[in-house]
């Protein structure tokens, strides 16, 4: 595993492989790795030649100073890890490398952001994300870049992204991992006390709620974000929102007629948790082709 400072290097480094039509997968992350990370890049090293893991701690996407400067980091642990998995190469590049002096372009996507996290952080979220990841797109130019379901609104913003600036890479989206008690593994867990790490299983538990009483045939979104927030509450967590949204376009529903997300976003002690649970209700009687019609 090589460590790369620089575009110039990393470019240097990829153009032999590029030539001879070896495939390239990207796999952007903050670092302070865990096994949601580590997922992304053993399903790179299966699918792919070379696999490059970016680590890089966006200023442009903090909203809060504050949460940028607690940002867990360990660069020394997470290439031990990328090592073990069989990375070929960490991107890290410093600050003044990927914002030069006079940077002064804005990559934003509209619509999908003004939601959810957007409506939460701030509309300088996603422009930060989505510029960053323009930007690590145009570095490397994976064939594949792979990001996590736990970030559900922001793999949805990146699709979006490639799909309207016809930007020549695969999106794969891979499933949310969690601890053995449902919490989603994140950078920002460790910064729970033992008691808050125990109260943030609500967050799951109320995921499940909302998903087993639309499995279970309910369909008005408004009783499976009720039973969501009654999870949430009996754990004294207030969310900052908890939605029924269309997998495609992150609009709450009005009523469930086919796949949904449960997504949620809420502080639990000072730290902010986000997650979610996608939903693939049965179809309704009746709909499932061998009925009435
Ligand atoms: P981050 O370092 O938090 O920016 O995350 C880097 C990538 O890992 C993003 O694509 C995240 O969606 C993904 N990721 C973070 N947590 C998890 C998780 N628990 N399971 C799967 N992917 C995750």
């Amino acid at each position: 595993m090589k460590t790369i400072r620089t575009v110039a290097e990393l470019r240097a480094e990829l153009l032999a492989p590029r030539r001879a039509g070896r495939r390239i997968g990207l796999v952007p992350t903050m670092g302070a790795f865990h096994e949601g990370h580590l997922s992304l890049m053993r399903r790179a090293r299966r699918d792919c030649d070379v696999v490059v893991v970016s680590l890089f701690v966006n200023p442009a996407q903090f909203n809060d100073a504050g949460d940028l400067d607690a940002y867990p980091r360990d660069p020394e642990r997470d290439a031990e890890l990328a090592t073990e998995i069989g990375v070929d190469y960490v991107f890290a590049p410093l600050v003044d490398e990927v914002y030069p002096s006079g940077f002064a372009t804005t990559v934003s996507v509209a619509g999908l952001t003004d939601t959810l996290e957007g409506a939460h952080r701030g509309r300088a979220h996603f422009d930060g994300v989505t510029t960053v990841v323009t930007k690590l797109l145009n570095m490397v130019a994976p064939d594949v870049a792979y990001f996590g379901q736990k970030d559900a609104q922001q793999a949805a913003v990146i699709r979006r992204l490639v799909r309207d600036l016809d930007i020549p890479v695969a999106i794969e989206v891979c499933p949310t991992v969690r601890e053995a008690d449902g919490l989603a593994m994140s950078s920002r867990n460790m910064h729970l006390s033992p008691e808050d790490r125990a109260r943030a299983t609500a967050l799951h538990r109320a995921l499940r709620a909302a998903a087993d009483a639309v499995n279970a045939g309910e369909r008005d979104p408004c009783t499976a974000r009720e039973l969501a927030l009654a999870e949430l509450a009996r754990a004294d967590i207030e969310p900052d929102y908890v939605e029924l949204v269309s997998a495609d376009t992150l609009v709450p529903v009005r009523r469930i007629t086919g796949d949904v997300l449960a997504v949620l976003a809420a502080r639990v002690g000072g730290t902010r948790l986000i997650d979610n649970q996608p939903i693939q209700p049965p179809p309704e009687a009746g709909s499932n082709g061998n009925g009435r019609r």
